[in-house]
């Protein structure tokens, strides 16, 4: 490196070039289909549901409405209180929701929406325009100050707090999930019902999203948390929310904690073998029951094909993108295998990623380059240098896989080149085994695809 390399300043920002995350109001949007005939509404511009549905059409393969308030520019400039309204009273009137959750957009949200206002006035009325609403649960997503996945933890507090009611104290725990797939959220109440555990998964979209065919169409598909129980998560005994890089603070067990006395447990979100022990711990001191033997079994097999493959995947090197949580999971993951994250790069911009990664891998985290609030653009610079022998996150690494001509290891979301991304599995020992077996099997095509000779006894 010359000198004058060394000593360079960094270019100016000029623009973000396809970020490293999704919009805050996709995270609500996700987090709300998963309630037991829920309806959204987006306040704001149309084209934002519109994106929206495209992403979540595209990776779940199911149909998605979300609607929009629509606003025009007279709504932009005088504000989308009669907007709303209208909205409201449509949407009750087509879908008879049981529940609507109104998420803002970046529109309504810089022209300084009161939508807790407006609400506050239709409520007094009743009946606006002559239509009775159902629960409405309102949460606030500016993009530009945050990403899906605030936007997903934002509307499961706004839940808590806009429908939980005191009562008598139950037998039953909370369980909030993450942004899990729907085949983690089925594998997940599998888990808990072997524990025989009650517990509220919130929320809970592994039907709503990944449902069977349908002999005629469903406004709102079945399936997703009910409301009552949702309106029971303040008379849990516990609630087991998952640790990692969003703000505890402004979590649903933390506001349940402070308001009705609920004692949070917080595992870290169970990627990989030590997470997924941390969740079973947790298991079994709010069930006081063992591990059930199936579950040990898998954990055996799961260690056992780890060894097998290890001679496979020691020092290889890896680029990890996406959510934060997401990749502070699958970092934990990759060091249990032998591989080397080297880049592990977000859109997010918590602050609190490179903390993240130093508890899930304490002796490695100092070689791992961790960067926040990055795009594509910004992404693909960095990963070049590093020579990476894997990528591993979202679709939208699928242009950067190309250009490096690295194989990419599709996770989480969105998945809209392949299908089956509802059917991922991430969590627990079986995604874990899920995952490893995807990772040493896409190495192993890589270098089958270079050899000149081809090898096929592996
Ligand atoms: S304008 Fe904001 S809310 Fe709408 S799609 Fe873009 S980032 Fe999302």
């Amino acid at each position: 490196m010359t000198a004058a390399a060394a000593t360079a300043a960094p270019a100016p920002f000029v623009a973000t070039r396809n970020a490293c995350k999704l919009c805050t109001p996709l995270g609500a949007c996700l987090a709300l289909a998963g309630i037991e005939g829920a309806r959204t509404i987006l306040h704001g511009s149309q084209g934002c549901a519109t994106y929206i549905r495209r992403y979540m059409i595209s990776h779940f393969k199911e149909p998605v409405d979300i609607a929009s308030s629509n606003f025009s520019e007279s709504a932009t400039i005088f504000g989308g209180r009669d907007n709303l309204r209208a909205g409201l009273a449509n949407v009750t009137r087509q879908y008879q929701p049981g529940v609507i959750g109104i998420a803002t957009t970046c529109l309504a949200e810089t022209i300084g929406e009161d939508v807790r206002m407006y609400l506050h006035e239709l409520r007094s009325e009743q009946a606006p325009d002559g239509v009775p609403l159902p629960p409405i649960v309102h949460v606030a997503t500016p993009s530009y100050c945050g990403t899906h996945a605030e936007g997903f933890a934002a509307t499961l507090r706004a839940l808590v707090e806009q429908l939980a009611e005191s009562g008598p104290r139950g037998e039953h725990v909370n369980v909030f999930a993450g942004m899990f797939s729907p085949a983690d959220l089925r594998y997940l109440k599998e888990i808990l019902a072997d524990f025989q555990l009650p517990a509220t998964l919130l929320p809970d979209y592994s039907d709503t999203l990944d449902g069977p065919t349908w002999d005629e169409y469903q406004l709102i598909p079945r399936g997703g948390t009910p409301l009552e129980a949702v309106r029971r998560t303040a008379q849990a005994r516990a609630s087991i929310e998952f640790s990692g890089v969003r703000n505890i603070e402004a979590s649903a067990s933390h506001w349940l904690c402070e308001h009705h006395g609920i004692p949070p447990f917080r595992p870290p979100l169970p990627i990989g073998v030590s997470a997924t022990d941390s969740l079973f711990g947790t298991l079994e001191v709010l069930s006081g029951r063992d591990t059930p033997e199936r579950h040990t079994a898998e954990r055996g097999r799961l260690i056992d094909s780890l060894v097998d493959g290890h001679k496979y995947l020691f020092d290889r090197r890896a680029v990890v993108f996406g959510e934060e949580d997401l990749v502070t999971g699958i970092v934990g993951l990759l060091c249990e295998l032998g591989v080397r994250p080297v880049l592990c790069a977000t859109g997010g911009e918590s602050g609190r990623l490179r903390a993240a990664i130093e508890s899930v891998a304490p002796q490695q985290a100092a070689a791992i380059q961790v960067h926040q609030a990055t795009d594509f653009a910004e992404l693909e610079e960095l990963a070049g240098d590093l020579r990476p022998d894997l990528l591993i996150g979202n679709s939208k690494g699928y242009w950067l896989a190309r250009r490096l001509k690295v194989p990419l290891v599709r996770i989480g979301f969105p998945i809209h080149d392949r299908v089956g991304g509802a059917r991922l599995l991430h969590v627990g020992y079986r995604g874990a085994q899920q995952l490893a077996d995807r990772i040493i099997n896409t190495l192993l095509e890589a270098v089958q695809e270079a050899s000149d000779e081809g090898y096929a006894y592996l």
